[in-house]
């Protein structure tokens, strides 16, 4: 017996994929599944079955896949970036029809999806680069949506893509339509590199806390919990404070205790630090964590120089408030978060402008309120500064940031101080200090640093007083 025929296929049943198709099942939008290793499919099929008799439908083959979908069709992607997008789009685009189009739902290179636009719209296809953020949690429930390119197939699964991602009551639907070419894995870049920028600074929190405050984990576990009833309400602190109330399954004590501190990653962060470094935008945050998962890395090294420094023994004398402690990091924590993101939103600002893509970064801060991994009330707060002002040279001088940061600052710099006089890094934090420092400063010694320039290289520089460019033989007056 023929399966019916639907509207939408996925393929790549991966975690992600799998979940997603389910999502779009159960939202009311039958689905055609395919995998390039077909036991993915029948185990989706079986899972569609078992979550309540979703209307999922499975195909091994791939030309099958693609006639089982109504036309226009609309095909998701969910693969590996790199040449499995490249190879998935020549099996199905070989049974696809002109005004079908082809969704990439993965963590891809946004440059690569404006070369396959291209070379699918010269064919007659419509083609979206779609970031989906939230995990495999976020793509079964509710994922938030970053679809970029063509606006003519955004219209067309509109309605599926509404129903789709997450829900925020008073916020909506967490997906809107991002801008032309690759601007929605952009974004979707950016938003995995601020969530490094999080994670490396409630990481700092908790080792500040841990290592100079003494607390326990469950002492961690309740302070992160209520942590997470005010300006820090999101999702990563959430599961931070439930991993420190996890007991080991195979031995003693708790299980963050025996995790390794080796830390792993997909690209997504250094892709953000490569494109900072393209664009002439500080994000000293964003890049002070991956650096601090490279050096996590080295944990054979690690170990050999901590034996030639000591470093085991941390070197704090200071009596401790633990309470004062307690409230100092939240404060730090916050403020250095303000500073993350302003990094971030800087770096989406920057590509826009650039690539012509008229990016509303309020509406990316409303999108990122539910459904993905950083989530957070905070985003409230990003979306309303740029809402009072679009063209908000950066988020520090917004004035509701401006106060929050003013009032936070003294615990902010006794948290730094603390952590270096005790011997425990704190890039992250001390990274979004030095970014507001040098920032919210008239002056700065890059005077010098010109004349330097001048005095080698003949680069010229201009002076405070007279207007025009100066060249100086400095050797000569020296
Ligand atoms: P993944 O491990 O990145 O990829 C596995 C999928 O890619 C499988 O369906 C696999 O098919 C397919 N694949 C690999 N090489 C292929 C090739 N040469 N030709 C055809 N198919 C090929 O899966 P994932 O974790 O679900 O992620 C999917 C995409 O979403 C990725 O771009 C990822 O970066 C992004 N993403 C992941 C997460 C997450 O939390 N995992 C979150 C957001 C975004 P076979 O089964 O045949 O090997």
């Amino acid at each position: 017996m023929a399966l019916p025929t639907t509207r939408i296929g996925l393929a790549g049943l991966a975690v992600m994929g799998q979940n997603l198709a389910l999502n779009i099942a159960e939202k009311g939008f039958p689905i055609s599944v395919y995998n390039r290793t077909t036991s993915k499919v029948d185990e989706t099929v079986e899972r569609a079955k078992l979550e309540g008799n979703l209307p999922v439908y499975g195909y091994h083959d791939p030309k099958a896949f693609v006639l089982s979908i109504r036309k226009p069709r609309v095909v998701i992607m969910l693969v590996k970036a790199g040449a499995p997008v490249d190879q998935t789009i020549k099996t199905l685009s070989a049974f696809m029809e002109k005004g079908d189009c082809i969704i990439d739902g993965g963590n891809e290179w946004y440059e690569n999806t404006e070369r396959r636009e291209e070379a699918m719209s010269e064919l007659g296809f419509l083609y979206l680069g779609m970031g989906v953020s939230g995990g495999e949690e976020g793509a079964r429930n509710g994922p938030s949506l970053m679809p970029g390119g063509s606006f003519e197939a955004f219209k067309n699964i509109e309605d599926i893509l509404l129903k789709v991602a997450a829900q925020v009551p008073d916020s909506g639907p967490c997906v809107t339509y991002i801008g032309k070419g690759g601007s929605g894995n952009f974004v979707k870049m950016i938003h995995n590199g601020i969530e490094y920028g999080d994670m490396q600074l409630i990481a700092e929190a908790y080792d500040v806390l841990k290592s100079v405050g003494k607390l326990s984990n469950e002492e961690l576990q309740s302070v992160f919990s209520e942590w997470n009833k005010g300006e820090l309400l999101s999702f990563l602190i959430e599961i931070t404070a439930d991993i420190f109330g996890i007991k080991d399954d195979k031995g003693e004590g708790y299980l963050v205790d025996k995790v390794l501190d080796k830390t792993g990653m997909k690209g997504t962060g250094k892709w953000t630090v490569q494109q900072a470094a393209e664009l002439s935008v500080a994000a000293p945050t964003i890049e002070a964590s991956l650096d601090a998962r490279f050096l996590s890395g080295l944990k054979e090294e690690r170990v050999e120089a901590a034996k030639v420094f000591k470093s085991g023994d941390i070197v704090t004398d200071q009596p401790v408030d633990k309470q004062q402690l307690i409230d100092d990091v939240r404060k730090a924590l916050y403020a250095a978060k303000i500073c993350s993101y302003a990094q971030g939103m800087n770096l989406i600002r920057a590509k826009s402008i650039e690539k012509g893509w008229d990016l509303q970064l309020g509406e990316l801060a409303r999108i990122w309120k539910g459904g993905c991994i950083i989530r957070a009330i905070f985003l409230d707060r990003i979306k309303q500064a740029y809402d009072r002002n679009p063209s908000l040279a950066n988020l520090l001088v917004d004035p509701e940031f401006a106060k929050e940061i003013l009032d936070r600052q003294s615990a902010w710099r006794r948290v730094v101080c603390l952590a270096v006089n005790s011997r425990i890094s704190t890039p992250g934090m001390s990274a979004s200090l030095n970014y507001f420092d040098s920032y919210s400063r008239e002056s700065s010694p890059a005077n010098l640093v010109q004349a330097q320039r001048d005095y080698f290289g003949a680069h010229t520089y201009e002076r405070v007083d007279i207007e025009g460019s100066y060249h100086t033989e400095w050797f000569k007056l020296a």
